[in-house]
């Protein structure tokens, strides 16, 4: 039965919960640089593959029942289910495991630690939110002599890239369960969980042109970089930042030679919205380029990939149970919106309470100074334990 915000996780010794983690940080740390030092780029099945079944493993091991979705071009999504001692609704925990960066980057980027942070990819985006996930069920399996309500744990391979073999599943298993707390990084270095992300899209521009040779026949061609210069510019008219809206080519390519006008260019965008409401008018607008030179033809694929997370009441209430918790150690949780998307986006755009950013506190996500603040791994694993009994 859902319980009411301001009662919630009374009756409880947190303090003496937040020992408990702490009395294991070094474990949780250990299995932390255990995940990182296993590399899982999202582009790299067989990698994703390894770092999938050690997960299946470690969840096994505490008593959870591992699924195995099989994936042809990405590593393979691993479902992991705990029965309750409950029948209620189980709570979903969403992560992923793929990663940014490629093989071989743990070489020049080792996992360490240095001045109570530890370094190394992937490890705030979002290894120890993996970690997080295991040492919570183990505690709450511990203080209850077995769960108290079944737990869906979903760690998926392609999240990084788009979440294409994994959103069908991670739907699908949000709509079975009571709510999901995503274990993506917090916002910034006070741990603020995420209530809001903006929708994010992809867009790739094609220009075909006519080719001809620049110094003999330059009135015959019709330059592909010319006409995708002119479409750039327009595009980046979209942006409309006072609404929420940013439009980024971020890549392009094109041409083949100096002395060649060029018959082919292509531009990559990114865009985000707000609101779900905005998803139509800007791909419209997408769709509706045109090109300025008649010669040149314009081919306009991809769209919007992920709606907003919108700040709705499933996601408030979420955050007011998560801020009592943490209330109970004198902790003022935060909340935050942000730019970036994530699965969280999916399982709240179809209704499902979902809080994110409950994992590892940090910076430098994606980045080479990518790295984790350890002493706040404690109250991390004390409020997620707390968010499954009451989420
Ligand atoms: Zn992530």
């Amino acid at each position: 039965m859902a319980k009411k915000a301001a009662s919630v996780g009374s009756g409880i010794d947190w303090h003496k919960r937040l020992q408990h983690f702490e009395a294991r940080h070094q474990a949780v740390v250990d299995t932390i640089r255990e995940f990182v030092e296993i590399e899982s780029p999202s582009d790299h099945k067989e990698a994703c593959d390894r770092m999938g079944a050690l997960l299946a493993a470690k969840f096994q091991a505490i008593g959870g029942r591992a699924h195995i979705h099989r994936v042809a071009d990405f590593g393979d999504n691993v479902q992991i289910d705990f029965r309750g001692r409950s029948v209620t609704k189980p709570v979903l925990l969403l992560g992923h495991f793929d990663t940014v960066y490629p093989s071989g980057t743990v070489a020049s980027m080792p996992c360490r630690v240095v001045d109570g942070r530890m370094h190394g990819p992937g490890v705030l985006d979002m290894k120890s939110g993996i970690a997080l996930m295991f040492y919570a069920i183990q505690a709450l399996q511990e203080w209850h002599g077995g769960l108290p309500r079944p737990v869906t744990v979903f760690l998926v391979s392609d999240e990084e890239v788009g979440s294409s073999s994994s959103r069908k599943i991670t739907e699908a298993l949000a709509r079975e369960s009571a709510g999901v707390l995503v274990l993506e990084p917090a916002a910034g270095l006070r741990g603020a969980v995420k209530t809001a992300r903006k929708g994010v899209g992809e867009y790739a521009i094609t220009v075909r042109g006519i080719a001809a040779h620049a110094g003999l026949d330059p009135g015959k061609g019709h330059s592909a970089i010319l006409e995708l210069a002119r479409q750039i510019t327009a595009i980046s008219k979209l942006n409309d930042l006072k609404r929420g809206i940013s439009v980024n080519t971020g890549v392009v390519h094109g041409g083949t030679r100096t002395n060649v006008i060029a018959a082919q260019a292509t531009a990559e965008i990114d865009v985000r919205i707000k609101s779900a409401k905005q998803a139509a008018g800007l791909d419209r607008k997408m769709r509706a380029l045109k090109p300025y030179d008649k010669h040149c033809k314009l081919d306009v694929s991809g769209g919007i990939n992920r709606l907003p997370m919108e700040r709705n009441a499933g996601v408030v209430s979420l955050y007011k149970k998560a801020q009592a918790i943490a209330k109970h150690i004198g902790w003022q949780l935060e909340e935050a919106a942000v730019g970036g998307g994530s699965d969280g986006n999916f399982t709240a755009g179809i209704g499902i309470p979902t809080l994110d950013g409950m994992g590892g506190v940090g910076d430098g996500a994606h980045a080479v100074h990518e790295h984790i603040v350890i002493s706040e791994l404690p109250r991390r694993a004390m409020l997620l334990a707390g968010m499954i009994e009451s989420a």
